[in-house]
């Protein structure tokens, strides 16, 4: 990249408002790639004791101070391991008051090293209170297949025979139990979160073990979940340097198995293409008959970047048991990604360096996360225009005004905002209009954004650091604003437990009237599902089988899940 562009760009960024007057229409001209005293009243001394004894096992017990407190961790890129190394833990926003440190008994309270991965314990002390909890059935279910994935992951007899049986062909079975699927390192960090979950999902209902591809950095980013063992499929897995290979033309896809009459059994594995180019073969994968026809495979490799999860909800050997599982259809992504996804401490100390420089003392976080897709960098003036009348109809951010109203009071409400994007520019305008003018609430309004990586960059782990840093910061804001058909928008409010504000995806570089609209759930969008009725052999839409399944705002041909109360 040419440095001395970069800096003549920047330079042009300090002009006080450098939208104004002449970038109507298109792309703007500037770029980057992208207690009352208690002394007078007679309190017996035992009490005091008790009182004090009480506070300080609540404190031991809860896990953490309020104020700073010095902890000795290993730093680690990949969850473990590394050298130790002295760390401030960060003052939470919320509290030592409510925080579950399992979050509800999602996650396991024992078999991880702490400090290897100081966000698994610690996301309850920077989410706001959550309310939608694990079902006793999901929880029950995790802890179970915890177990499974013991028993039968990596450096176990059972996976040592079922790899002997993927190389040699051999039919004969070794261990009924262990069976599993290989989730293929492909996509933006958004799109391989979302199928990781998916993948997760299907794992649980069938009972395999699920085994991650670690690509470039998915053992930079994320802890291992799961106890005692690892996720990671190991180096040595015979396929390794074959699963960037499979495509739809794959002869091993279920889709073309199904089109050559090729049989299955344990001794063969099968291809899954669930990429959102699939065709009508692969996604066959969601009839009830072909199910029963995949899992006589012990391995199956899935290569995916689409949120499947709607789709299991359509089939019925799967929708019984979720509906156990997820009594509430729209904190499925929500209580699934908060269970798998931890970030290692390399991102957990960009979360929580960032989230104490600049957003613990707010009163009201309001995250906006704009992905623009088009082929210029931006920034456009449509979508300045779309994100101002967005955050200002809804009464997310305040009007701006000429004259100061009033003396300014003592105590002013303040709002930090948020920002991710791969421009600077949408956040240096807004920025800029807060500091030029008071706002017409007395609020004061402080704006952010983390970084400016100019253009997508997933082959980078430094860049997908921050990305993951970035998804989860707009995780713990108040309120949220996302870009339609974005799936680093779904993975913040999943996590969040947030219902966004969704900015529909603009139309010939035009707001897009209205430019908003408060989403009907927090899932994410399946974007490309399967329209067939699997019994009837025909087309069928179905975003309009179940009240709990329906097309989604952003993406009209999607589906999602939503609350039956919202039905
Ligand atoms: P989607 O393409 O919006 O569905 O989201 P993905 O996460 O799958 O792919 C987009 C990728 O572009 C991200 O993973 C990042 O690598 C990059 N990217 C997009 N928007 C941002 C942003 O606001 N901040 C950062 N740091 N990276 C971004």
């Amino acid at each position: 990249m040419d440095m001395k562009r970069i800096r003549r760009l920047s330079h042009s960024h300090t002009s006080p408002d450098p939208l104004k007057g002449e970038f109507e229409g298109e792309a703007l001209p500037f770029s980057h790639h992208g207690k009352k005293n208690g002394s007078q009243i007679s309190i017996p001394v035992f009490v005091i004791l008790i009182c004090v004894v009480g506070i300080t096992l609540f404190v031991v017990t809860s896990g953490v101070h309020r104020s700073e407190s010095i902890v000795t961790i290993a730093t680690a890129g990949g969850g473990g391991g590394g050298e130790a190394k002295r760390v401030s833990l960060s003052r939470f926003r919320n509290g030592p008051i409510n925080k579950d440190r399992t979050l509800g008994g999602l996650l396991a309270t024992s078999g991880f090293d702490d400090l290897s991965c100081l966000s698994r314990y610690r996301t309850a002390f920077y989410h706001k209170i959550i309310p939608h909890k694990p079902s006793r059935y999901l929880i029950q279910k995790l802890r179970a297949h915890e177990s499974l994935q013991k028993r039968c992951g990596p450096g176990t007899n059972s996976y040592r025979k079922a790899v002997e049986q993927l190389r040699s062909g051999q039919r004969n079975n070794f261990d009924q139990d262990c069976n599993y699927l290989v989730w293929i390192s492909y996509s933006g960090l958004g799109n391989r979160i979302l199928t990781v979950a998916s993948a997760f999902l299907y794992s649980l209902l069938t009972n395999r073990v699920l085994l991650i591809d670690r690509g470039k950095d998915m053992d930079d980013l994320f802890c291992e979940p799961f106890p005692e063992t690892s996720w990671l499929l190991p180096l040595d897995f015979p396929l390794t340097n074959t699963l960037a290979n499979f495509s739809i033309t794959s002869p091993e896809s279920y889709g073309n198995m199904i089109k050559n009459k090729v049989g299955v059994h344990k001794g063969n594995f099968i291809y899954l293409h669930l990429d959102h180019g699939y065709n009508d073969n692969d996604k066959l994968f969601f009839c009830e008959e072909d199910q029963n026809t995949i899992q006589n495979a012990r391995w199956l490799m899935l290569r995916s970047d689409i949120y499947f999860v709607p789709s299991l909800f359509l089939n019925s050997l799967f929708k019984d048991e979720l509906n156990q599982l997820f009594p509430e259809k729209d904190a499925v992504f929500h209580h699934l990604g908060r269970y798998l996804f931890h970030p290692t401490n390399a991102v957990w100390g960009l979360i929580t360096r960032y989230y104490d420089s600049y957003l613990a003392k707010a009163d009201e976080i309001v995250g906006i996360q704009v992905r623009v897709f088009e082929i210029d960098p931006g920034p456009f003036r449509h979508v300045l225009d779309q994100i101002i009348s967005c955050t200002q109809n809804e009464g997310l951010l305040p009007q701006i005004v000429e004259h100061e109203i009033g003396p300014p009071a003592t105590k002013r409400k303040s709002k930090a905002v948020l920002f991710t994007s791969l421009n600077m520019g949408y956040y240096e305008h807004i920025r800029s209009m807060y500091w030029e003018s008071p706002t017409s609430t007395g609020e004061i309004v402080s704006v952010y954004q983390p970084s400016y990586e100019g253009y997508q960059q997933s082959e980078r782990n430094k860049h997908n650091r921050k990305a993951w840093a970035e998804m989860y910061l707009l995780s713990l804001t108040d309120k949220l604003v996302t870009s339609g058909w974005s799936t680093f928008g779904y993975v913040a409010q999943g996590l969040g437990g947030l219902k966004p504000w969704i900015m529909f995806r603009p139309e010939n570089r035009t707001v897009p009237n209205p430019p908003c609209r408060r989403d009907m759930s927090m899932e994410p969008c399946f974007h490309s599902p399967p329209f067939y009725d699997c019994q009837k052999k025909k087309g069928i839409d179905t975003g309009k089988l179940v009240p709990h399944v329906r097309h989604c705002d952003d993406i009209t041909w999607g589906i999602k899940l939503v609350d039956e109360d919202t039905s």
